[in-house]
């Protein structure tokens, strides 16, 4: 938990957010601002800046919140039909929260992203 981390907070159940799929390690929910008609979030439990770093401190948890993300498409009813998921990585990447997470993004046109 970090203090001031927007997502910690959701975490700790300090902001609401619509929770789509939780484990022991992981959270999803709906984006407060969708690009596509669905369009969730994916994160670790732990605090991490963002996925390359949680990638270099503890590959089986990036590695869990893969796993979560591909389940989050499923239970969202788009896996067959395809999805995105992308991750911002830093200030030129598009990332404003700083706490890992992967966008599952799909269920219609998506708006805004490369391809
Ligand atoms: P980033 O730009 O860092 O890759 O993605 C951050 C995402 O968090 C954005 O798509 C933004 O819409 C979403 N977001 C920002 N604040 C909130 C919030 O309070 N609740 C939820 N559910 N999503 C948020
Ligand atoms: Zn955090």
């Amino acid at each position: 938990m970090t203090s001031d981390c927007l997502f910690c907070g959701i975490i700790a159940g300090q902001i609401p957010a619509t929770k789509v799929y939780e484990d022991d390690l992981t959270l999803a929910f709906r984006d407060i601002h969708p690009a596509a008609p669905v369009h969730d979030l994916v994160i670790p439990k732990a605090h991490h800046t963002d996925m390359a770093s949680l990638v270099a401190a503890d590959p089986p948890l990036a590695s869990a919140v893969l796993a979560a993300s591909a389940e989050v498409a499923r239970i969202e009813g788009i896996a067959d039909a395809g999805y995105r998921m992308v991750v911002n990585t830093g200030k030129d990447g598009g990332q404003t929260v700083f706490h890992a997470h992967v966008h599952v993004i799909g269920g219609g046109k998506v708006v805004g992203l490369p391809g």
